[in-house]
C-alpha cells in the first residue's frame, strides 16, 4: 500500500547526501498535514525526524476529535486537489474502501429560503421574489457593464470585488454579512486575492432543479482518519510524534538547531520544519530577529473557530452538507450537516440529526472566552433560527481551533514576504511550511505541497516552497470557503 508513496511520490536524495556527510536529524514542529507530510518525506529519504505536537491530537486543523462513537470534523474537510502527487499520497495512506465520495450540496439560508450555492441565476430570479430578482438582475448587469469599461485590479477590496462579481444587491444579500461574520472585519478592509479561488461566479447554465455534479472524497471516519494513517505509516519507521509537547523556543547556534519544550526538555537537529504560526515562530526564535521583523510578525493575525457539534434526537431532513447563514438573525456563520458527510461520524443506526455549528471568532473576543453555558444559549438561539429547536439533545461536543485562519489583509502579503526574505537569508535550514507556518490561506493539499517542497530543499533541490498556492486560478470547484 505504501510502496507507491515511497518510490513514486517523494524525492529520495538522502542516500547521496548521506554518502557525503553523516546523517543528522531534522526537527518538526506540528503533527498536522504539513508536519506529517514533511516527516514522511524525510523518512522516505532515510532520515529519522522528531515531531513535536502541542496538542493531544494528530491532524492539526484536520483532526477528528471523538467522544465515544461521535466524531467531529471541525471544519468540514473536503478532499480535493489538482495535484496528482497529493492524490497519490492520499490513496497510498488510506485503502480505497476507507474513502467515500460525497456529493457537494451547499445552500445559503437567506430570509427563510435555502438558495443553492454556488449561486444559479435561475434561483436568484425565481426564489427570492420578483422584486428582489429584478433588483438583483439590474445591479448584476450594471456591474458587468462597468467591468467591461474599467476592469478591476488585483488589489481591490473584497467589497469592490464582490459588487463587481455579483452586483450590489446579490453581494449584499449573500456575501457582505457572511464575510463580516466569518472574517470578522469590514469587507472594505479585506483583500480580495483569495476570493477568486474560493468563490464561484453565478452560473447561468440551465440545470435540472437540485442537481449538482460536484463530488469530493472523504475518509469514512473524518479527516483525522487520514492523518492517523500517516502517523501509523511513520510509526513503522520508529517515528512517533510527541504529543502535548509545545515548542516554546527555537534556537540556532552554528549549524545546529535546538527546540525547547514547555516542560524544559530540549532536542537538537540539523534543520527545523515548522508549521507553528509564523508570528509565534518569530517570537520564540533565538537569536531574536531584528526589531522590525518582530514587529511585523507580531501584527500577523488569526481568526479562531469554535465548532459546536449537536446531535438532535429528531430527524430533520436538510438536503445540504453545508448551510451558510449570512443573516443577522444567526450568530453562527455556517452549519455542517454531518449526516450528509459520512454516517460514520455518528454511532451506528443513529437516526436523528447531527449538525456542526461553526462560530468564527477572535482569540480575545466574548465568544472565545465564553463559558460553555453561555455558548449553549447562543447555540439554542441559532437552532431556533434554523427551525430545529423543538428536539431534545442527544449529544453536544465543543471543539476549539485557535489558529484556524491566517487573516488576509492588504499588509499581510508584504509582511510575510519580508519575514520570508529575512528567514531565507539568516536561517536557510529553518523551513516554515503549511497554512499557519507560512501564514497563507492553504487547504490540506497546499499545506502538504509546501512541506514536500521544503523537504526537497532540505535534500538540496533548488525549489521554492513559498511558490506553492500562488496560482490565482486554483479553484475549489465551487465551494465558498469561509
Ligand atoms: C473551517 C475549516 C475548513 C477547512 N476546510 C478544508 C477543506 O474543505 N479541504 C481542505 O483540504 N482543507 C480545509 N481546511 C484547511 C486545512 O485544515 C489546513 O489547510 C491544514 O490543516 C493545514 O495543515 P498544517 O499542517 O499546515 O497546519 P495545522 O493543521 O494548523 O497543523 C499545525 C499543527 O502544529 C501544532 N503546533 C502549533 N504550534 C505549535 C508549537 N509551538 N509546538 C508544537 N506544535 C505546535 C498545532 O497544534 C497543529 O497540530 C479547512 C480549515 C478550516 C479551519
Amino acid at each position: 500500500m505504501i510502496s507507491s508513496l515511497r518510490i513514486g511520490t517523494f524525492r529520495s536524495c538522502a542516500a547521496d547526501r548521506g554518502a557525503m556527510e553523516p546523517a543528522e536529524n531534522p526537527l518538526i514542529i506540528g503533527a498536522g498535514p504539513a508536519g506529517l507530510t514533511a516527516a514522511i518525506g524525510l523518512v522516505n529519504g532515510g532520515m529519522s525526524p522528531r515531531i513535536y505536537e502541542a496538542s493531544g491530537d494528530i491532524g492539526g486543523l484536520a483532526r477528528t476529535p471523538t467522544s465515544g462513537d461521535w466524531r467531529v470534523d471541525p471544519g468540514g474537510h473536503r478532499f480535493f486537489t489538482r495535484s496528482e502527487e497529493i492524490s497519490a499520497i492520499w490513496r497510498s495512506l488510506l485503502p480505497a474502501d476507507q474513502w467515500i465520495s460525497v456529493r457537494r450540496r451547499s445552500a445559503m439560508l437567506v430570509d427563510g429560503h435555502y438558495v443553492r450555492y454556488p449561486l444559479h441565476g435561475g434561483d436568484l430570479v425565481s426564489q427570492l421574489g420578483f422584486r428582489s430578482g429584478m433588483h438583483g438582475m439590474g445591479n448584476f448587469f450594471w456591474s458587468r457593464l462597468r467591468r467591461a469599461l474599467r476592469p478591476m485590479d488585483h488589489s481591490a477590496s473584497f467589497r469592490d470585488w464582490g459588487i463587481e462579481q455579483f452586483g450590489r444587491h446579490w453581494y449584499e444579500l449573500f456575501f457582505d454579512g457572511y464575510v463580516r461574520k466569518t472574517w470578522l472585519t469590514d469587507p472594505d478592509k479585506l483583500a480580495s486575492d483569495w476570493a477568486n479561488q474560493r468563490i464561484k461566479p453565478i452560473s447561468w447554465r440551465v440545470r435540472r432543479h437540485h442537481t449538482n455534479p460536484d463530488a469530493f472524497r472523504y475518509p469514512r471516519r473524518g479527516p483525522g482518519q487520514l492523518w492517523e494513517a500517516a502517523a501509523q505509516y511513520l510509526a513503522n519507521f520508529g517515528v512517533v510524534p510527541s504529543l502535548n509537547s509545545q515548542v516554546v523556543a527555537v534556537r540556532h547556534q552554528g549549524s545546529r538547531w535546538t527546540v525547547e519544550l514547555q516542560n524544559g526538555e530540549t532536542a537538537s537537529g540539523d534543520a527545523v520544519f515548522s508549521s507553528m504560526p509564523l508570528r509565534l515562530l518569530i517570537d520564540v526564535l533565538e537569536p531574536a530577529p531584528p526589531q522590525h521583523i518582530r514587529e511585523i510578525a507580531a501584527n500577523l493575525r488569526h481568526r479562531s473557530l469554535i465548532t459546536v457539534a449537536v446531535a438532535l434526537r429528531e430527524r430533520y431532513d436538510i438536503p445540504y452538507n453545508w448551510v451558510y447563514t449570512p443573516g443577522r438573525n444567526f450568530r453562527v456563520g455556517r452549519i455542517q450537516n454531518y449526516d450528509r458527510w459520512s454516517s460514520e461520524l455518528a454511532p451506528k443506526n443513529w437516526n436523528g440529526t447531527y449538525l456542526g455549528l461553526e462560530y468564527f471568532t477572535h482569540p480575545d473576543d466574548d465568544l472565545w472566552v465564553a463559558s460553555n453555558e453561555s455558548l449553549s444559549d447562543t447555540v439554542q438561539e441559532d437552532l431556533r433560527a434554523l427551525g430545529v429547536s423543538g428536539s431534545a439533545l442527544e449529544h453536544v461536543m465543543i471543539v476549539r481551533s485557535q489558529f484556524a485562519y491566517p487573516i488576509n489583509d492588504p499588509e499581510r502579503e508584504n509582511s510575510v514576504a519580508e519575514i520570508r526574505d529575512y528567514l531565507r537569508r539568516s536561517h536557510p535550514s529553518l523551513h516554515p511550511m503549511g497554512r499557519n507556518g507560512m501564514h497563507h490561506y492553504d487547504n490540506q493539499d497546499h499545506a502538504m505541497l509546501s512541506a514536500m517542497r521544503s523537504v526537497d530543499q532540505y535534500f538540496g533541490a533548488n525549489v521554492d516552497p513559498w511558490q506553492v498556492n500562488t496560482d490565482l486560478e486554483y479553484h475549489e470547484s465551487g465551494l465558498m470557503k469561509s
